[in-house]
């Protein structure tokens, strides 16, 4: 019988490895000891080999996918260094991904001896807010708890992870620093092989997806596909980490705009791609993306177009998640102060006179250290 398809139709991968529907979860055939230390970060970038254990998908010696089987366990050639695991887990994760696929295409062209008319399976462009799962929309909750494949990358955090249903696969699909990082191009591919094979998959993004999260890309390739991507609007760190801290980004009498704007440089220099005098207006807000290394130059560029000095700033690291840190400082001693308090990526910088409405504002005013822990 052909395997039935339909939009709402749940197509779990393990119950194609095993042949029953909802049989119970794929687990590795090996336990790795590692001494990977759990860090404060709730972002993947220091959990993701804690992802890539758990979503390893491990071969037997015939190169087939391997259910549970304790007396592989002791056959396991993968080293039980942390660092190898990790190369080895990003290096092996694609030519595991096309057996996958390959199970998955077969499952579907011939299913009791019958060719399916099975359509292409659906694909999601979920943002998953700044950090703080209580930030997901319940769509994307519905979303993610029915996913078949979900790719991710640094910025989606781990509380949002967990909610990822129990047989569906996770990939990392972020850069780790020093580590080989998935091309764009093998994104495009992944999604498309996999969405052509029917299953549902979805791309989770930081934030949102349409806001410097080159969700438009993904999208754009996939429809030339003919694949159908529905977005699922997150919100963007702006609003969120503007929310945490009681700035209002537009605030009567006081600013009228906010522009989103990115720090990245054009050829990694310094120089921030925008054009600070476009932006040096006292009486709009603007909120910088990526900005941690172009600032010193952005800040001074846009006090020479016109922006007083003493407008006040804030840069937070990690907002809405316990970890957060933030400085306040006029913009003309932001760069500075950061650099003091070392706040690393991923961090938002929101320079206007709407920050001084923020109680921290008037907090780190009375303080003498200008870092205020959450
Ligand atoms: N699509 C995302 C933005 C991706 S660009 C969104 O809509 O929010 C990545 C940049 O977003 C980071 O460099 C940082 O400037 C900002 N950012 C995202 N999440 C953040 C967080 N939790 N805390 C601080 N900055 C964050």
């Amino acid at each position: 019988m052909a395997l039935p398809y339909n939009h709402h139709y749940k197509l779990s991968l393990s119950s194609l490895f095993s042949g029953k529907p909802n049989s119970s979860r794929l687990q590795p055939i090996c336990c790795l000891q590692c001494n990977s230390s759990v860090s404060s970060s709730p972002f993947t970038e220091k959990h993701s080999l804690q992802r890539y254990l758990r979503d390893r998908w491990v071969y037997d010696n015939n190169q087939q996918l391997s259910l549970n089987n304790d007396d592989h366990a002791a056959s396991c050639s993968i080293p039980p260094d942390t660092d190898s695991i990790r190369v080895n887990d990003i290096a092996l994760q694609l030519p595991e991904l096309r057996k996958l696929l390959q199970v998955l295409k077969h499952k579907r062209e011939s299913c009791g001896g019958q060719v399916s008319r099975n359509g292409p399976g659906n694909v999601f462009l979920v943002g998953t807010g700044p950090g703080d799962p209580d930030l997901l929309t319940v769509k994307a909750v519905r979303v993610i708890q029915n996913a078949d494949l979900l790719l991710y990358d640094r910025l989606v955090s781990n509380a949002v992870l967990d909610l990822v249903g129990p047989d569906a696969r996770l990939l990392y699909v972020g850069k780790t620093a020093g580590y080989h990082s998935r091309t764009q191009e093998e994104i495009h591919e992944l999604l498309l092989s996999f969405a052509e094979a029917g299953a549902t998959v979805v791309r989770l993004k930081g934030g949102d997806p349409l806001v410097f999260g080159r969700g438009g890309e993904e999208m754009d390739f996939l429809q030339q596909q003919g694949i159908q991507v529905k977005v699922i609007p997150g919100i963007t760190a702006a609003s969120g980490i503007a929310a945490e801290l009681g700035i209002p980004l537009t605030h009567r009498g006081v600013a009228n705009s906010v522009r989103f704007l990115t720090g990245h440089s054009r050829k990694g220099g310094t120089d921030p791609l925008f054009v600070a005098e476009n932006a040096a207006d006292p009486d709009s807000t603007l909120v910088v993306y990526m900005g941690l290394s172009t600032l010193p130059s952005l800040a001074l560029k846009l006090i020479h177009h016109g922006l007083p000095p003493d407008t006040p700033a804030a840069a937070v690291e990690r907002g809405t998640t316990p970890q957060q840190r933030m400085v306040f400082a006029e913009v003309k001693d932001l760069a500075d102060k950061i650099k003091m308090a070392e706040l690393v990526s991923p961090t938002l910088i929101i320079i206007g006179k709407v920050v001084a409405l923020s109680p921290f504002w008037r907090q780190s005013l009375k303080e003498e250290s200008c870092l205020v822990e959450a």
